[in-house]
């Protein structure tokens, strides 16, 4: 069976909308783009897109090359202070000159949207409730139960160990009782690794990196993976014409992870818009 993404997310969207409508005002999502890579500039548009569409006031804050350090972290500390905004989000990467790490840091962990700052990975890491949980992770685990696939006790793999997907993801699978193996590119053997997993998560963005020999039958393959071939097609990390044959579940490439992962994103808003608001 074919996971849709897009219906799963457009769902939980509608849910939002209803919810958001009902609040005395209305969440506030700031998102700060400094670099000039092209898929960023991509995502930031549909994620000012989408808060729009909800009724999230979204305040995006584009920036040259001109851009300090200095600056950077004078917004930040503004964002922090101000009531309107309930969530921040940093486009990555950063242009090269600027320090990633000491401006995530600097975010309220409360309006952390995207997870991210020490604070929120090391509540996910120790089982406890962060105050947001990484959109993309977060979207795989809501895909798996919309589709009532059981997670707990099941052997998954994740493939890639990245901050963004494969650390949280695993750590939010272990969290909900499966057993996981961390996979990543000096992994010996992948494929004996594959064979054995009930369900893989691949996201390293190397095309047709999990083909069909490599599935179990009747295992469930999320693709995560995201490359943009020379025709501007995006393709995932698994090979899904063969592999749908064998999969019991599979994600296609779009319409699979991506459309979760800004769905989450605009959950993660409200939800953090009500943590600054309960009374
Ligand atoms: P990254 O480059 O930070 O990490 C890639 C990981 O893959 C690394 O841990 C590396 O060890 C592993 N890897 C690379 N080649 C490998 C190989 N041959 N065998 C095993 N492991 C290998 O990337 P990322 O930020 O985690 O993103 C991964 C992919 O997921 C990219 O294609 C990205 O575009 C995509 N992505 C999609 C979404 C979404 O919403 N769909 C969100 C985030 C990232």
């Amino acid at each position: 069976m074919i996971i849709d993404g897009k219906k799963v997310a457009l769902s939980l969207l509608e849910e939002l909308e209803t919810k958001i409508k009902a609040l005395e005002k209305k969440p506030g999502l700031a998102v700060i783009l400094a670099n000039d890579d092209y898929s960023s500039k991509i995502y930031v548009d549909s994620k000012e897109k989408h808060s729009i569409a909800l009724g999230i006031k979204s305040c995006v804050y584009r920036f040259d090359k001109t851009i300090t350090q200095g600056k950077l972290i004078q917004l930040i500390h503004e964002l922090n202070e101000n009531p309107e905004i309930n969530g921040i989000l940093v486009q990555l990467p950063l242009y090269s000159h600027l320090n990633e790490k000491e401006i995530l840091e600097l975010i309220n962990p409360k309006k952390d949207v995207d997870g991210f700052h020490p604070v929120n990975v090391g509540k996910l890491y120790a089982g406890l409730n962060p105050y947001a949980v990484c959109c993309t992770p977060k979207g795989i685990v809501k895909l798996l139960k919309a589709y009532s696939i059981e997670i707990e006790g099941k052997d998954v793999l994740v493939i890639g160990r990245s901050n963004i997907v494969g650390k949280p993801v695993a750590s939010l699978l272990i969290n909900e009782n499966a057993t996981v193996t961390l996979a990543h590119s000096k992994t010996k053997n992948l494929k004996n690794h594959c064979k054995r997993a009930d369900i893989i998560i691949s996201a390293t963005g190397h095309p047709n990196l999990v083909t069909s020999d490599m599935v179990k039958k009747g295992a469930v393959v999320i693709d995560v993976g995201i490359s943009r071939q020379g025709c501007g097609r995006l393709i995932g990390d698994v090979d899904f014409e063969k592999v749908k044959d064998i999969a019991s579940f599979i994600t296609p490439v779009p319409g699979g992870v991506g459309p979760m992962t800004i769905a989450c994103l605009m959950e993660n808003t409200y939800e953090l818009y009500l943590l600054q608001n309960k009374r």
